[in-house]
């Protein structure tokens, strides 16, 4: 009787723990927009909490809400943004295609009005409170890159070495580009 009612708690233990890390996560989720989710659902897994975090701390912490413009983009699209605008990364490149990077604007939660865009000015970035979020969660702010002022981008870059990414996506799905599937890569951030 006794090893029935221990077998019983600790199958019911195991049970609470595993919905625990459910509604865990769920409960990152549920302040999000549907936006929101459709671009997070895309990124790398372990990429999911963070961007998760991210958007929900500056809804929760700035006077905005961030709009997701661009997240993962597959080696394709990056080609054909490479080809439009040589400023864009090439494919293979970027944090993009392999889901672990998102670009958006700040919405002024009371006007509405999209206040924080690409020419945007840097402090004006700086003094939303949304590049702080960002370096607490570990995310890289492209309003800091020397070459190419991009405050619109948060994402990985320089936290994973993308050469590191690129030779994993090659051993993966082999030399076709067409083959890539960035945002499934075996990748521990
Ligand atoms: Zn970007």
């Amino acid at each position: 009787m006794k090893v029935v009612i221990a077998a019983v708690v600790i199958t019911v233990a195991i049970i609470i723990f595993i919905y625990f890390k459910e509604i865990k996560s769920y409960i990152k989720m549920i302040n999000l927009d549907g936006r929101q989710k459709d671009f997070i659902k895309d990124l790398q897994p372990q990429a999911q909490g963070i961007f998760a975090a991210f958007f929900s701390r500056i809804e929760k912490e700035t006077n905005y809400r961030f709009y997701p413009t661009s997240g993962y983009r597959d080696y394709a699209k990056q080609a054909q943004l490479h080809l439009e605008n040589s400023s864009n990364a090439p494919a293979g490149s970027s944090m993009h295609n392999f889901g672990l990077a998102i670009d958006g604007n700040g919405v002024n939660k009371e006007t509405g009005v999209f206040e924080l865009k690409k020419a945007t000015d840097k402090q004006l970035w700086i003094d939303s409170g949304i590049p702080q979020i960002a370096a607490d969660l570990g995310l890289t702010w492209g309003g800091n890159f020397s070459n190419y002022y991009d405050p619109i981008h948060f994402g990985f870059d320089g936290v994973i070495p993308i050469a590191e990414l690129q030779a994993l996506a090659a051993s993966t799905y082999g030399l076709d580009p067409t083959k890539v599937i960035g945002n499934k890569l075996n990748i521990v951030v």
